[in-house]
């Protein structure tokens, strides 16, 4: 009966309509925290008509390509094509109006990259980047220009956006996969960085308002928005200092100047039982993560919008759109200053001789998370367990080597890394080196790899031998800027490691990883 009943259902849906999930009815106490933003001026597809609605692909071309015709400088180009083959837009701006990325790096000026909608049923951030861009093409904020490059992807993942979805078509989730880069949308999108490598990064998604919280802590999601930097052991010093020193306050200084609430950026595990929340995570292969380790300031910024439809639409893309010019204002308040200390920072990564941590645990404390009661819409702070990305308790250390030796897989390995602009070289000359070998133990926990804090899929004892290194072997030298990606990427024990998920393959009964510490490189001959 329930079954011809649905078919019935499916039968009086107009033709191509997407049967889209109920939202969470938020009762009227709690919507009268979440008003719209005073004085705010929209220019994007969604705020054209009294009530908002969802922008379509088919809007969003349209708009991109209204808004390059009438604008010198928005040049609007397509990082590739989704799964499904729609296609993913760029919008480049400048004050000359240019599109090619050489170019553009010639103007020496901050490139500054905003990116919306990895998830697809996150909307507010991919709708606030439609605005910003025609805020800066032929609006109130073009004057930026002529101290910022922007860069704007307002629809990362286009297929799940058409169908509402969080991950991409083919299932995966897009911001667990950007030191992997192993989804097309994703490596079109680093195709792209790589072309113009970001000075700073900002992701913009929106968070689950009731889901988990109600049922681990009674309560809905309060504040407007949560906010957080890259978090990874790896991560430079400098660069989080940047992160939490400049942008961070200007964050605040606007939040606090529109009457919005924010907090650190919090999620929980969906296991009920486990009532501790996680600050973000650690995995390397989070956009947020991995933009930090190729060495640009990264932040998440999230909104209050998953699972609740279109209720405060307005003020949630508002709020992205303040933020996102928060970011390119104080960017712009002194481009050379900013410039200076990131590359100071790169510099410091080059010459780092410090150990690597190659997994680690995290301290956890108490916070009080800002939840608001369903029905009364009484804010409650409420006490929690804090697993805290920002404590770090090293597990697995070892010296820094000089670079890895990659026997298997050079070419693939070469290609994803030089995508996050880690450096590589090729042997000439086949040598005896010294070098520090891993033998292999599985741990046979490869499913938790989209895990924020994904476990090892390997165990690693390291041996001492010297070893025939052939001309043509892969080289990945440790000094340079990008070294982190690269260390995460061929520790075999890293928690997101090229050994770990197969990119440099293993045989079942083989022991050794086909991958190599070189300690001292002084004795290789390398091609120029
Ligand atoms: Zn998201």
């Amino acid at each position: 009966m329930r079954r011809r009943a649905l078919f019935l259902l499916l039968l009086l849906l107009p033709c191509g309509a997407l049967a889209q999930p109920t939202p969470y009815r938020q009762t009227a106490a709690v919507l009268a925290h979440y008003p719209p933003v005073a004085d705010m001026h929209l220019d994007s597809p969604a705020f054209r008509t009294p009530e908002p609605s969802l922008t379509s692909q088919d809007a969003m071309a349209d708009f991109l390509t209204a808004l390059a015709r009438n604008s010198a400088k928005a040049k609007v180009g397509s990082l590739g094509t989704s799964t499904h083959g729609r296609d993913i837009p760029v919008v480049y701006l400048t004050a000359e109006g240019l599109a090619d990325s050489a170019a553009i790096r010639q103007l020496g000026r901050p490139v500054i990259w905003l990116i919306g909608q990895q998830h697809g049923n996150e909307p507010a951030g991919g709708e606030a980047m439609l605005a910003l861009a025609a805020a800066l093409a032929r609006g109130e904020l073009a004057p930026l220009l002529a101290k910022l490059t922007v860069v704007i992807v307002p629809r990362a993942n286009v297929d799940g956006a058409a169908n509402d979805k969080r991950v991409l078509a083919s299932g995966a989730d897009s911001n667990r996969d950007h030191l992997l880069l192993s989804q097309p949308e994703v490596r079109a999108l680093h195709q792209a960085m790589h072309a113009l490598p970001p000075d700073v990064v900002f992701d913009h998604h929106e968070f689950s308002v009731a889901w988990r919280w109600v049922e681990k802590f009674n309560g809905l999601q309060a504040a407007d928005v949560m906010i957080l930097e890259a978090t990874n052991p790896s991560i430079p010093k400098a660069l989080s200092a940047i992160a939490r020193g400049l942008y961070r306050p200007a964050l605040e200084a606007a939040i606090r100047r529109e009457g919005l609430s924010s907090f650190d950026y919090v999620t929980t595990d969906p296991t009920p039982a486990d009532k501790r929340v996680s600050l973000g995570g650690t995995a390397p292969g989070i956009a947020r993560n991995t933009f930090g380790l190729r060495g640009a300031v990264s932040y998440l910024i999230e909104t209050r919008g998953v699972g609740i439809g279109l209720q405060s639409y307005q003020r949630r893309v508002s709020t992205h759109f303040l933020l996102a010019r928060a970011v390119l204002e104080v960017s712009a308040a002194d481009p050379a200053g900013l410039l200076r200390r990131l590359a100071e920072a790169r510099a410091a990564v080059a010459a780092d001789r410090a150990d690597l941590i190659v997994s680690h645990e995290e301290g956890e404390r108490e916070v009080d998370l800002p939840l608001i009661n369903a029905e009364s819409g009484v804010l409650m702070a409420t006490p929690v367990r804090l697993i805290d990305s920002r404590d770090i308790r090293p597990v697995d250390v070892r010296p820094r080597p000089a670079g890895y030796l990659v026997l298997r897989a050079g070419a693939d390995v070469a290609e994803r890394l030089g995508l996050n602009e880690v450096g590589v070289r090729e042997v000439a000359t086949g040598s005896a080196q010294d070098v520090e070998a891993y033998r292999v133990k599985w741990t046979g926990s490869r499913k938790r790899r989209e895990a924020i804090n994904p476990d090892q899929s390997v165990r690693v004892t390291i041996e001492k031998k010297t070893m025939d290194v052939p001309a043509g072997t892969l080289f990945v030298p440790m000094d340079q800027p990008a070294a982190g990606i690269a260390a995460a990427a061929l520790e075999p024990d890293s928690p997101g490691s090229y050994v770990g998920v197969g990119v440099i393959p293993m045989a079942s009964d083989e022991a050794e990883a086909p991958v190599y510490r070189l300690l001292d490189a002084s004795g290789l001959v390398l091609k120029p």
